[in-house]
């Protein structure tokens, strides 16, 4: 997948203070939003998230959508679900990431593992219609 046109892994990990499961998880399921509904960082988009966490700080850099500028609502629900749509038409997609580590697997060793899978094996996309 082409990730070039999005803010980058290393650049995430910088922002969020560690590198850890969390923060890659978020950047996978971002990048991933982002090319289901191929847009791009500096569009207008609104984005609702599922989850407080490491992964929340990768949303923020991946898709520009952030606290500060009210376009990122967080709905905790105890998913790694993710809504992102165009804010004009509240349009967009649901991507909802379906991760279970391997047994055995240390934290020290997931976010490596996590970038080796393909996102279309470990996400499920629909589409959606949010009234923002
Ligand atoms: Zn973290």
């Amino acid at each position: 997948m082409d990730k070039s046109k999005y803010t980058s892994y290393e650049d995430c990990i910088k922002f969020h203070g560690h590198l850890c499961g969390g923060i890659t998880m978020g950047y996978i399921l971002s990048v991933f939003a982002m090319q289901q509904l191929e847009a791009l960082p500096n569009e207008n988009l609104f984005c609702r998230v599922e989850f407080q966490s490491c992964m929340t700080d990768a949303v923020q850099c991946v898709t520009g959508c952030t606290i500060g500028k009210k376009n990122l609502e967080i709905k905790l629900a105890d998913t790694k679900a993710m809504y992102l749509v165009r804010r004009a038409t509240g349009e967009g997609v649901k991507v909802k990431m379906n991760f279970k580590a391997p047994d055995g697997m240390t934290k020290q060793e997931m976010p490596r593992y996590l970038m080796t899978l393909n996102p279309a094996d470990i996400c499920t996309v629909e589409k959606v219609k949010l009234e923002i």
